[in-house]
């Protein structure tokens, strides 16, 4: 029965009883933590072979290049083929970097604002540039952007992504838009997977020739289920859609082998790579292809890697069902809250009454339950309905997550009675 249809006694009940259930919540004097998407220790633990690769004596790639010393901007080659293999793209045109894809894209879009990019007529700095934002989104990618003072235009992302006449209809309206972000496989936080219908219409909508589509591929092979979302051939379509320049694919091992030691990738089209190598070369003399010798001993090829990821999904996925369960005990059928059922990334993304996520995230922290600030998935951290709460359940252990689910779930249900007046605030 939804609570809208609960009488005066049984609303009563639930006050008293959610009440009575926060109290002791609070008593219990937890610090848990559901804030960031990292993962758990046991995974990383999956990777220890890495800590010994790779090994005194061995510092040559396969081409004879001495990892230990300068140069190979592009990055080592085995490691790209495996990755190319796995993305979708053809070896020539993925770029191995250092340890993070957020770097690339903050170096990309960086250079833009200072240079301006192929096709281009000039840097973007100065002229008002504005990004689509599909929302809820990823908050470093919003706050790349408000650090270089671009301003974003949100637009709703669906399940198979957003409204692309929507989209076509603002950068037709206003030549300032230059860029979108897009997180195309297991959206941070929904899980939202582009299908190729969107993906063709964004690639072929007209928009300017320095129109850049920002494919943060970075949950690609992150699968929860054996529904395995291939990636599409997002490079190949842009070609076909007669704009070969339109798309940056990025993505990292940050959460297939270590978060902050690991190996990112840019793809693109050759004018768009030939821009970035050439600015690269100015701010680094080569990338860790140390690192990059050690990934590839590590999986030998893209199988290794395949197998890696079926290891992370026996981790992660009971913490999902668990996720799932807990919410579907405690808040189903009650008319307050929905959330996504990913299919696979690091999240769950939950609605709550509007107006009351704040309130929730705010009941959780005096309960010792640190969760994403509310509206971290919004421009600017304003979710303009305050209802969207980001879980990201890999890190805690599963009983730390069962325990810190509880408790989240009598804030949402709390925070939903004081809003109802049933429970004074
Ligand atoms: N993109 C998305 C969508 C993410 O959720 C994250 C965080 N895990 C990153 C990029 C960061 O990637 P990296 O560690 O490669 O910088």
């Amino acid at each position: 029965m939804g609570l809208a249809d609960l009488d005066q006694q049984q609303l009563d009940a639930l006050a008293a009883g959610t009440t009575q259930a926060y109290a002791e919540l609070q008593e219990r004097g937890l610090s848990l933590d559901l804030t960031r998407g990292k993962p758990s220790a046991a995974q990383l633990d999956l990777s220890d072979e890495l800590l010994t690769l790779p090994g005194a004596g061995r510092s040559r790639a396969a081409d004879g290049t001495d990892v230990r010393n300068y140069g190979g901007q592009k990055g080592l080659p085995e490691i790209r083929a495996i990755f190319a293999e796995l993305l979708g793209v053809e070896v020539d045109q993925l770029l191995a970097g250092d340890n993070s894809s957020l770097s690339l894209m903050h170096d990309t879009i960086s250079w833009a604002v200072l240079h301006g990019v192929p096709g281009g007529d000039g840097p973007w700095f100065g002229r008002g540039v504005k990004f689509i934002c599909p929302v809820p989104g990823y908050d470093r990618h919003f706050s790349i952007l408000s650090s270089l003072g671009i301003e974003m235009v949100p637009v709703a992302l669906g399940e198979h992504g957003p409204d692309v006449a929507e989209i076509a209809a603002l950068v037709a309206a206003d030549e300032s838009i230059k860029g979108i972000w897009v997180v195309p496989t297991y959206a941070n936080p929904t899980g939202a997977v582009y299908d190729e219908a969107t993906t063709r219409a964004l690639l072929e909508m007209p928009a300017a020739p320095d129109f850049r589509v920002f494919w943060d591929n970075a949950y690609a092979l992150h699968h929860l289920t054996d529904t395995e979302h291939p990636p599409l051939d997002v490079l190949g379509l842009a070609e076909q859609a007669g704009h070969p320049d339109r798309v940056l694919v990025f993505a990292s091992t940050s959460k297939i082998s270590y978060a902050g030691a690991g190996v990112s990738f840019l793809a693109s089209s050759p004018a768009n790579l030939t821009w970035y190598l050439d600015h690269a070369a100015k701010r680094s003399i080569g990338p860790d292809k140390l690192n990059h010798l050690r990934h590839a001993l590590w999986f030998r090829d893209a199988d290794g890697v395949r197998r890696v990821m079926r290891r992370h999904r026996e981790l992660l996925e009971p913490k999902f069902a668990l996720v799932r369960a807990e919410l579907e005990r405690r808040l189903g059928g009650l008319g307050i809250a929905s959330w996504t059922e990913p299919e696979g990334g690091y999240f769950v993304s939950l609605d709550v009454p509007d107006g009351t996520a704040s309130r929730v995230v705010a009941l959780a922290r005096a309960a010792g339950i640190a969760l994403t600030p509310a509206g971290a998935s919004f421009p600017g951290g304003h979710d303009p309905r305050d209802r969207n709460i980001r879980i990201a359940p890999s890190f805690p252990p599963e009983a730390e997550l069962a325990v810190a689910m509880e408790g989240l779930t009598t804030c949402v249900l709390l925070a939903a009675l004081e809003q109802q007046g049933v429970v004074e605030v």
